[in-house]
């Protein structure tokens, strides 16, 4: 089922049953959410989350040809700061002399405006932006302030699209309404649909003409395939990626990050649509294939050397391509089987504990127990379906493995870094900082100018965890000289005390 018809898209609670409060083993968290025990379970006391707006603005910021307007509060959207400088790296490696970054504005709407609609403000936005920079699209994200006051983004866009030049593409993100940050996934993609999918030649006429169809024959069989990605792989990992899928045959088109606005229709026309997260990609590669027809791969994230089989076998299946996908497999493993031998040795029994996005951090837990890391705890940032598969391969190694379903909720974290103290943390910097003030070492789980998928990135993973550990004294001394930031007593406490009953294991 699609919702593009709707004006918003549902958030992820209600349309994936998706849960945000657990703690306990791996084994009863698929009991409960396998019985849907989960669904209404809460925290008393939370500390510190995610707002959809970040991840909706960190992919958004990156379209080119484009203005984004935060309509809200001042402080909604200050995340483009940081955005911006992977976008003008994005742009210096895409051969630009003068990086430009994101363009972002915002209607910093007031205590008035709060009072009497922040409509007008949007208005005088849209055309400025549109005066000023002529782009190919407007982005309008909308923030909880217009989100309460009941200000129709939607009404404001078609209102004033005759008179601007880009498409205006309203982004409902407002943070109050979803504790799931994924649902700026949806909401991102929600938008591209309805604004930038259909060609303006195809209005008014059947979905397919027969030149349409004749022209999305040609591009099926020259296999090109849609790639997604979210702001979730770096400029290697696409590199890596699009390498394994040439090695196949197969022509790649990124979208949504770093695509033009106008070259979006063309993800309509392909022969496939791969994700390379599931927990991002559903909504859109759904809706592709139920309306033009588009398959899709939706199972694994290609990380780890299994993982990328997985993944690889699944696409080359789709156009016949198993041999060539098998000759593949083999050589890259082959490889790496040599260049990970020593490393292997090294990691043997060290203990890691992972945070992340659910099927990130489940897939790299999966690669590290491979290498022979015990994983100790691991904690998505939320849990749902799409977590299934591989928290499945954790727990049949391990049915007692910890799980904190949790959006970053640092107490929770420094409680269970102090019961388990493991040898290594892997996640994003708004937990990374807290094991590395209590002496773990850390890996950033993503990000930067590395590699973390296919067979290049199952090698950096594991060359870096060996690196950091040969040397953990930096983290060692700082816990040292670092203000705790809790008292001692709170780490002889349970880290779950918080959570509602039901979603405790007990
Ligand atoms: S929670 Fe609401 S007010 Fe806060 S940053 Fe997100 S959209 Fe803005």
């Amino acid at each position: 089922m699609n919702y593009i018809d709707e004006k918003v898209a549902p958030k992820r609670e209600e349309r994936l049953g998706a849960c945000i409060e657990f703690g306990g083993a791996a084994c009863e968290l698929k009991r409960k959410f396998g019985g849907g025990c989960l669904k209404n379970s809460s925290r008393a006391f939370g500390q510190g989350s995610i707002c959809q707006l970040l991840p909706g603005t960190a992919i958004l910021n990156s379209i080119p040809d484009s203005v984004v307007i935060v309509h809200g509060s001042i402080g909604c959207g200050g995340g483009g700061h940081s955005h911006n400088a992977n976008i003008r790296w994005r742009q210096t490696l895409g051969g630009s002399q003068n990086p430009r970054g994101a363009f972002w504005i915002s209607t910093n709407l007031n205590e008035r405006d709060v009072v009497s609609g922040g409509e007008e403000k949007l208005e005088e936005a849209i055309l400025e932006a549109d005066r000023r920079y002529r782009p190919a699209s407007i982005i309008v994200v909308s923030s909880c302030v217009p989100g309460i006051i009941g200000d129709d983004i939607d009404s404001v866009a078609a209102r004033l699209q005759p008179q601007v030049k880009g498409k205006i593409l309203p982004v409902h993100c407002e943070g109050f309404k979803t504790k799931i940050m994924a649902t700026a996934y949806d909401a991102v993609y929600h938008s591209i649909a309805r604004n930038l999918l259909e060609t303006e030649e195809k209005e008014g006429a059947e979905i397919f003409p027969d030149e349409l169809k004749e022209a999305q024959k040609k591009l099926r069989q020259s296999k090109l395939v849609n790639l997604l990605n979210v702001s979730s792989m770096t400029p290697l990992d696409e590199k890596e990626l699009t390498r394994l899928l040439n090695a196949l045959g197969l022509e790649v088109k990124i979208y949504p990050c770093f695509a033009h606005p106008q070259d979006m229709k063309y993800a309509t026309q392909a022969a496939l649509s791969i994700s390379t997260c599931p927990t991002h990609d559903d909504y859109l590669v759904k809706y592709l294939e139920e309306r033009f027809g588009v398959p899709y791969i939706l199972r694994h994230m290609p990380i780890g050397i299994n993982n990328t089989n997985l993944w690889l076998r699944d696409i080359a299946k789709i156009f016949g391509l198993e041999e060539a996908a098998e000759r593949i497999i083999q050589r890259e493993t082959a490889e790496l089987g040599e260049a990970l031998s020593l490393i292997r040795n090294n990691l043997a029994g060290k203990k890691a504990m992972l945070s992340a996005g659910e099927v990130r951090t489940f897939a790299t837990a999966v690669w590290l127990q491979e290498l022979g890391l015990d994983i100790v705890a691991v904690r998505p940032y939320h849990y749902d379906e799409f977590g299934e598969i591989d928290l499945e391969k954790l727990s049949n190694v391990n049915p007692g493995l910890q799980v904190n379903v949790a959006t970053v909720h640092p107490f929770e974290t420094v409680n269970l870094i102090e019961r388990n103290r493991p040898d290594i943390y892997l996640g994003h910097n708004s937990d990374n900082i807290w094991a590395a003030k209590q002496g773990i070492p850390v890996l950033p789980i993503y990000g930067g100018p590395n590699t973390y998928v296919g067979y290049v990135g199952a090698f950096d993973i594991a060359r870096r965890i060996n690196r950091i550990l040969k040397n953990p004294s930096f983290n060692r001394k700082l816990k040292g000289n670092t203000r705790q930031p809790y008292y001692e007593s709170w780490y002889k406490e349970e880290p779950y005390q918080f959570l509602t009953e039901g979603s405790v294991q007990g």
